[in-house]
């Protein structure tokens, strides 16, 4: 019997990157579409980062996604940035076109999509966000985009929360203690935790989840976390009435956005 390499071939770069489930969920994707191509996990630290491009400017990858460390520095190292990257400062889908690569941002339109399945619209809405890392920047920059009315961060670190909210005028900030986070909480609509508290070998919980109790009714909660697929966070919000949402549709849009610009399809 003989085997034929895959036509195509992708990857997820990033330092570690062992833990990804991209390939789990491109595998399944492209298998869906009937795609003939493999989709790998490839760790490449921040110093292998010019090598790996030369190697996909060669030809050996059609494309990659990337994650920690390296979608801030993809910025100033692809050929061409498409509007989103530039828009969310942040690349995490490479595609390779006859050696010229180019770079996407597909977490920000991807959290959108989520929030759309979900059922929740931005617009208008007084959102409260946990985190200023990586993913709340790309949250917090879809929501105003999204056109909500208002966002308060709250972070354990004011400088990085403060440096966020600089970039817009409907951003205020408030702090991580447990006071801070109950007043947080007042006239919210939608909360979306972008911390990494809660989550399968992070940094541990919340001090405590009695901020939620300072929740509206009806404000929907998302966490971006999918592994628990609950959280503690979640599980106490949904135990107290509210919509839940884990990070699983982010995971699966974001993928599928990466996959459309790959193969150069709307899907
Ligand atoms: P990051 O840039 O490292 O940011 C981590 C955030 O968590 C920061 O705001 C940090 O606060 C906060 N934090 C960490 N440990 C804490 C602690 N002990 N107490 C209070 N705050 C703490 O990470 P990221 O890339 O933004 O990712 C954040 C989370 O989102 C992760 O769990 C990640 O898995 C998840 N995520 C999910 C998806 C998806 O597809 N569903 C996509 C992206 C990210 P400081 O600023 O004070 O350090």
């Amino acid at each position: 019997m003989e085997f034929s390499a895959p036509q195509k071939r992708f990857c997820v770069i990033g330092d570690p990157v062992s833990h990804s489930k991209s390939p789990l969920l491109q595998t399944a994707l492209l298998a869906h579409l009937g795609v003939d191509a493999e989709y790998l996990c490839k760790p490449v630290t921040a110093g292998e980062l010019p090598d790996f491009l030369e190697e996909v400017r060669r030809g050996a990858w059609q494309g990659f996604n990337a994650t920690m460390p390296h979608k801030v520095p993809l910025l100033s190292l692809l050929d061409r940035l498409d509007s989103s990257a530039e828009e969310y400062g942040a690349v995490n889908t490479v595609c390779n076109r006859d050696g010229i690569l180019y770079g996407y941002n597909t977490d920000g339109p991807g959290f959108l999509r989520a929030l759309a399945d979900f059922g929740v619209s931005p617009a208008q809405k007084r959102v409260t966000v946990l985190g200023a890392g990586g993913a709340a920047k790309a949250v917090t920059r879809a929501l105003v985009k999204g056109g909500a009315a208002s966002i308060t961060l709250c972070n354990r670190t004011p400088e990085r929360s403060l440096a966020l909210a600089a970039e817009s005028s409907i951003m205020v900030t408030c702090g991580f203690s447990p006071s801070q986070l109950a007043r947080g909480m007042e006239g919210c609509d939608l909360l979306v935790n972008c911390t990494s508290l809660g989550m399968t070998g992070g940094p541990g919980n919340f001090e405590t989840l009695d901020f939620l109790s300072h929740l509206p009714p009806h404000a929907a909660v998302c966490d971006l976390i999918y592994a628990p697929a609950e959280t503690p966070l979640l599980s106490a919000a949904r135990a107290g009435g509210h919509p839940t949402m884990n990070g699983l549709p982010l995971l699966l849009h974001q993928g599928i956005l990466s996959l459309s610009h790959f193969l150069g399809v709307p899907l």
